[in-house]
């Protein structure tokens, strides 16, 4: 599993993935702290998922949060909810079936950010170094920045398919045109 989504929307994912899987989710990886994706955390670690993510997304998990661009004020998780395997650098994991790449960021949307490549589905789950239809969110708090945002969309630009957490999964063509929404601002910094 790839973040729990916000709140009150978790009874439904962890009912719809209990339906599917008919067990719970062995893995279960933050693509970053924030709360919309972080917050169904402690109910699966209550079923025995594993917590993964970066070792950013578990400190900022940690402590209270101030986003003060979105004037979010946010309490620290339960230790609960806390990724309990941490890393900095690319680890895979081995699920038999398939394999699960997990790329550490360097600071972009928030300086615990992760990539989820599945090469045998040709796909990549980008958090939110990606939204569809907007321009990218960055969380200046959590030493997030413009410039990394778009040397993060540069770096992953070659995938061939790629999905994003807000809405639906992107095509390369998609990505390209995202990618474009930051030149005005990297012209601007530059
Ligand atoms: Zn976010």
């Amino acid at each position: 599993m790839i973040d729990t989504g916000y709140g009150p929307r978790v009874p439904e994912i962890r009912s719809a993935i209990a339906g599917a899987l008919h067990q719970s989710p062995r893995w279960l990886i933050d693509t970053h702290w924030h709360f919309d994706h972080t917050d169904g955390n402690s109910t699966f670690a209550e079923d025995q998922t594993t917590v993964v993510g970066h070792a950013n997304c578990r400190a900022r998990m940690s402590q209270d949060q101030f986003v003060p661009s979105l004037e979010w004020g946010v309490r620290s998780s339960p230790r609960s909810a806390w990724p309990v395997l941490t890393f900095n650098a690319a680890v895979s994991i081995d699920l038999g079936s398939q394999t699960l790449e997990l790329i550490p960021q360097e600071s972009a949307h928030t300086d615990g950010d992760v990539v989820v490549w599945l090469p045998s589905a040709n796909v990549l789950v980008m958090g939110d170094l990606m939204t569809n239809g907007s321009y990218p969110v960055i969380d200046e708090s959590s030493c997030g920045s413009l410039h990394g945002m778009i040397q993060a969309i540069e770096r992953l630009l070659p995938f061939s398919r790629h999905a994003s957490y807000h809405r639906r999964p992107r095509s390369a063509p998609d990505c390209s045109r995202f990618f474009r929404c930051g030149d005005p601002g990297r012209r601007a910094v530059r």
